[in-house]
């Protein structure tokens, strides 16, 4: 690890200015992330800016429904909030798959969106990453991919996005507020990270200093009909093969509304919009969810390691609407 300085940032507009112009400075929020860059050689900022003491660390209630999550609040006590519970569970149960009890304790919303790829040849600064470097190859394609994504890759990075916390906001429409020099504005959860193309190094659209201050979830009814389930290698401690972040609106034994997202399988959530605009009107059961599932990846490219992924997407897509629309089912009157 190299040495650098460390600041404690007592306002949003300070830490701005300060990290915006300097390249090599960048903000620290649980630090269960940045930490291990500084360790790996990945990250080499001359200048930290702890943005954790900034008043950004409460769940409020918006007017007209809905909830904004502070970007300081830690992912243990968003996902024990119990209004994220029982209005937006699939949010609860995506927190509570990623990482562990102690690591959650320490992470941050903010920080948890801007985590980045756990691909191991970016992990490894031995090996080429055009993510790390930018304009350098990449490792994984012609190495090991099983981990690796089978949807809106490119030549230049095959890499899928970690964070479970994304893909539930993604399908819960959120918003996330960002601080920049030039002002505040929002930005689509759906829209903040970004497809690899030539540019695998930016992860997201946001630009150097800019800082995540909250994310709103606006009122969706439905959402309380929400859930997340994730595939992955062992029960702690492994990120998703494939996770679906799924909420179903269901009246009459027809879908009114759905929202279907998956994470584990590109660089950013995959909003499965074409399998939410193929089941809108249709009949809630499973033979229309897999009919839904399958037009949806039917343009996947598995890469030799991960063909597994495509049917193991496909069913949880079926299961979780499955289960969801059986919950549905029991509210209805008789
Ligand atoms: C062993 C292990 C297992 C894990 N398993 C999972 C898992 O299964 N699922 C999962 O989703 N995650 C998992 N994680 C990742 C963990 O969730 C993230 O490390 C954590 O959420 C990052 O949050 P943080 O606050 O610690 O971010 P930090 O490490 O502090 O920061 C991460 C990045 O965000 C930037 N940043 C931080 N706050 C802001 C802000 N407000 N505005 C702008 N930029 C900001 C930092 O500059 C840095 O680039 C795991 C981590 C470990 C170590
Ligand atoms: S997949 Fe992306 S992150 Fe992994 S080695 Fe290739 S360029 Fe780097």
């Amino acid at each position: 690890m190299i040495p650098f300085d460390y600041q404690r940032a007592t306002d949003a507009d300070t830490a701005v200015a300060t990290v915006a112009p300097n390249p090599r400075a960048t903000f620290l929020g649980g630090g269960t992330n940045l930490v291990d860059h500084l360790r790996l050689g990945i990250a080499e900022p001359e200048l930290v800016v702890d943005v954790t003491r900034l008043p950004f660390d409460r769940v409020e209630p918006l007017d007209g429904g809905g909830l904004r999550i502070g970007a300081g609040v830690r992912n243990s006590d968003l996902a024990a909030d119990p209004r994220v519970r029982v209005r937006y569970p699939v949010l609860a149960q995506a927190l509570l798959s990623g990482a562990s009890w102690q690591l959650r304790n320490l992470a941050t919303t903010g920080g948890n969106l801007l985590q980045r790829t756990r691909c191991g040849y970016f992990q490894d600064v031995t090996t080429p990453c055009g993510k790390r470097e930018p304009g350098q190859d990449c490792s994984a394609i012609g190495g090991y991919t099983r981990n690796h994504a089978i949807l809106g890759a490119s030549p230049r990075c095959v890499a899928v996005h970690p964070s479970d916390m994304a893909v539930a906001l993604v399908a819960l429409d959120a918003l996330v507020h960002v601080h920049t020099r030039e002002g505040d504005h929002t930005v689509p959860a759906a829209e903040l990270h970004r497809l690899p193309g030539e540019h695998p190094e930016w992860d997201t659209v946001l630009g150097h200093g800019d800082l995540i201050t909250a994310v709103d979830l606006p009122a969706l009814p439905f959402a309380a009909t929400s859930r997340y389930r994730k595939a992955r290698d062992r029960a702690s401690y492994a990120f998703a093969l494939v996770s679906v972040a799924a909420a179903l609106d269901v009246a009459d034994g027809l879908v009114k509304d759905v929202r279907i997202v998956l994470g584990g399988v590109a660089h950013k959530p995959w909003r499965a919009t074409l399998a939410e605009q193929a089941l809108r009107g249709r009949r809630a059961v499973a033979e229309e969810f897999r009919a839904a599932a399958t037009a949806e990846l039917a343009d996947a490219q598995p890469l030799p390691d991960n063909g597994f992924k495509v049917p193991m997407a496909r069913n949880m897509i079926v299961a979780v609407l499955s289960e969801l629309a059986g919950e549905g089912r029991r509210d209805e009157p008789a």
